[in-house]
């Protein structure tokens, strides 16, 4: 009997319990550690922060899903890995044997500020807490001006609209808003944005905290009561800590078979690892999604010994921003659509999404 232990129950990893709803495969035992019960579904947090969702339509029971599939499920946090010996080490102290391992972990947020006044979402599981605390404190500022940044902040303008609260919330950007997006883009989210009343500063970073004023680069001074830092993904430690090939940044290397450089045995999908071949491949559910298939097959071939295949990721994808109050931004390369059938598109898309682990 073959062991596959899938680490984190990332989206690559979802997918593989879905193949295994309705797939049997011969000696083959399957075991999902990961550090909840629940996956929390990012495309669906601007909603729950704007109060459009409550946490039980945002969340998959994990436990239940691999149940259905068969799958053993542990709910642990990995806090250290051995490739060599096989084994892993868990937060509770349990440990973990495998023939084949494959990770799915994500990533954490790259701000120094999580540790010490900001609030983290990260891991996924913490978000509805960490959210619920930021959007309702008296003057919230986001850091970070890419997607996930913008979406949050104008999905807590909307939902303090609603609740009547007289402050605004303030966005920090180190680059323009939606930069990675394009010239387009960003004019259109700077529109939203004054029609929003969110106030925001673009291409200017923190320099320090002083009592309850974050002083920015440029001298501009903010009062804040919370800051959510949402800059971008930061690597585990976990691979460099086990002596695995990674990228500069620590995100596990792997080829385009989704296979580690140093173990054919260990596999790696999502945000938690770096293409060799597509070194800057942006860190998105979109990616971590279409990977979950390759990833699937992969594993079987390995296990019976047949060629791999290779991962080719897509130039573009659609992208669609919720900006709050049901409206969303449409991105395909260069076209940028903004509107409400934006937001019924994307609701359509993410409630299809959930539906599919009922
Ligand atoms: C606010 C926000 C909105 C976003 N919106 C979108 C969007 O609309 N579209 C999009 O494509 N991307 C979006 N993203 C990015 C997206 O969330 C990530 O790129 C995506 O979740 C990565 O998927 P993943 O499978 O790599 O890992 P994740 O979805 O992060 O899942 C990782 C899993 O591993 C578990 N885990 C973590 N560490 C360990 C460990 N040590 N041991 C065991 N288990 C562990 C976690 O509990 C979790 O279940 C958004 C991000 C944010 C922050």
């Amino acid at each position: 009997m073959t062991k596959l232990l899938l680490i984190g129950g990332g989206h690559a990893h979802l997918s593989i319990l879905r193949s295994l709803l309705n797939e049997n495969v011969n000696n083959l035992e399957v075991t999902l550690i990961t550090s909840s019960k629940f996956q929390y579904y990012s495309g669906m947090f601007s909603g729950f922060t704007e109060g459009l969702y409550d946490e039980d339509e945002i969340r998959i029971d994990l436990e239940s899903l691999c149940s259905r599939a068969s799958v053993s499920f542990i709910e642990d946090t990995i806090i250290s890995f051995d490739p060599m010996q096989k084994v892993l080490l868990g937060f509770s102290g349990g440990i973990y044997s495998f023939d084949v391992i494959s990770f799915d972990i994500g990533s954490g947020i790259s701000s120094d500020l999580t540790r010490t006044v900001g609030l983290n979402i990260k891991p996924n599981y913490r978000f509805p807490e960490q959210i619920k605390k930021f959007r309702s404190s008296e003057s919230p500022v986001i850091i970070g001006g890419g997607s996930a940044g913008v979406e949050l902040a104008l999905a807590t303008s909307a939902w303090r609209q609603k609740q009547s609260l007289k402050n605004h919330v303030t966005l920090i950007s180190s680059s323009p808003l939606l930069h990675s997006y394009g010239n387009k883009a960003t004019k259109k989210i700077r529109e939203i944005a004054k029609s929003h009343n969110l106030v925001y500063y673009e291409n200017e970073k923190i320099d320090k905290l002083e009592n309850n004023i974050v002083v920015t680069d440029k001298g501009t001074k903010i009062e804040y009561s919370a800051i959510m830092p949402v800059t971008g993904p930061k690597a585990s430690s976990l691979f460099k800590q086990a002596l695995l090939s990674t990228d500069i940044k620590g995100y596990l290397l792997v080829d385009d078979t989704l296979q580690s450089a140093d173990y054919p045995y260990v596999f790696g999908a999502g945000d938690c690892v770096s293409l060799s071949i597509y070194p800057d491949l942006p860190k998105n559910g979109v990616y971590a999604v279409r990977q979950g298939p390759i990833l699937w097959n992969n594993i079987k071939r390995l296990i019976t010994g047949r060629t791999l295949v290779s991962f080719k990721p897509q130039k573009y994808y659609v992208s669609i921003l919720s900006t709050g109050h049901k409206h969303g931004l449409f991105t395909y390369g260069d076209y940028v659509i903004y509107g409400k059938w934006a937001w019924s598109l994307k609701n359509l898309i993410d409630q299809k999404f959930m539906n599919k682990h009922l």
